[in-house]
């Protein structure tokens, strides 16, 4: 924790090349959901779970929980303390106006620079109003390769996370949103590295063989977040980037129960109420 508004948590061990991945969350205020989905892929991260320790011993998360505290705290739906929707100025971030940004901003810049670094995962969480279930934003490129490279990661998540729908996830270059971090640094990184936005329903979400939407809680945001999180290990190990052959799912008796929340204090009611209503489905 190196300031009370931006709160970087680091996981690594030493590698040539430090693969990392950059998390932030709450740039809009209101979009408490977003809260729930990044504590979902801290308490993941920091588990004694076996998938987290294969990826802690293989990549470095970079996560900062709120991006607006000011507006946080001060209960604003979209803008910070001054008024501005932080999410429309990451092509030019003032460190007056928009301190949070400058700084979260310059520390990626200085990460990309760096030889030893390889930032491979920009992803920023949001909450959204209208849609159900969570669903992603990418960019869009014209070499189709690359078009096809960046639908893996949310392709891994839709089979992981019940509530993740790749239907509903879409590429785009709006105008509107080329200040948005998504968009900003899918033009500073280089073809290797992805970028997306992660949106959340406010309200609800459809599983597959479910008939009616299916209310979120506290629980399920933070069971997405880990989901979110051990998906990084089946991405890696599709492409031969992490060999470990340990296992992914909660099928394992070791990876059940309370391993991942050890600490968290949390009781797993939510949980087990997840499971009736997925059946079998192997899920966080
Ligand atoms: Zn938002």
């Amino acid at each position: 924790m190196s300031s009370p508004h931006v709160s970087v948590i680091s996981l690594l061990m030493p590698e040539q090349e430090k693969r990392v991945v950059f998390l932030t969350a709450r740039v809009h205020p209101g979009e408490s959901p977003a809260s729930f989905i990044c504590q979902g892929v801290i308490d993941f991260l920091v588990s004694q779970h076996p998938v987290a320790r294969v990826l802690r011993d293989h990549v470095v998360f970079k996560i900062v929980p709120m991006l607006n505290p000011d507006g946080v705290y001060l209960g604003n739906y979209r803008c910070s303390l001054m008024g501005f929707d932080l999410n429309r100025h990451w092509q030019d971030p003032s460190p007056w106006a928009h301190p949070t940004l400058h700084a979260v901003k310059q520390l990626i810049v200085q990460m990309n620079q760096d030889p030893k670094v390889s930032l491979e995962f920009y992803i920023d969480v949001h909450a959204h109003s209208t849609m159900m279930n969570g669903f992603m934003y990418g960019n869009v490129f014209e070499e189709e390769e690359r078009v096809h490279r960046q639908a893996v990661f949310p392709r891994l998540l839709c089979h992981n996370a019940p509530d993740f729908s790749f239907s509903s996830t879409s590429f785009n270059r709006d105008v509107v949103k080329a200040g948005t971090g998504r968009r900003f640094m899918g033009g500073l990184l280089d073809d290797t590295s992805y970028c997306y936005t992660l949106e959340v329903s406010f309200y609800s979400y459809m599983a597959a063989g479910s008939s009616a939407p299916v209310p979120y809680t506290e629980e399920t945001y933070m069971k997405l977040g880990r989901n979110v999180a051990r998906t990084f290990l089946d991405y890696y190990r599709l492409n031969n980037l992490i060999d470990e052959n340990k296992p992914t799912s909660l099928s394992n008796s070791s990876l059940d129960g309370q391993s991942y929340r050890q600490g968290s204090g949390r009781n797993t009611d939510g949980e087990k109420g997840d499971r009736r209503i997925h059946g079998n489905k192997e899920d966080f």
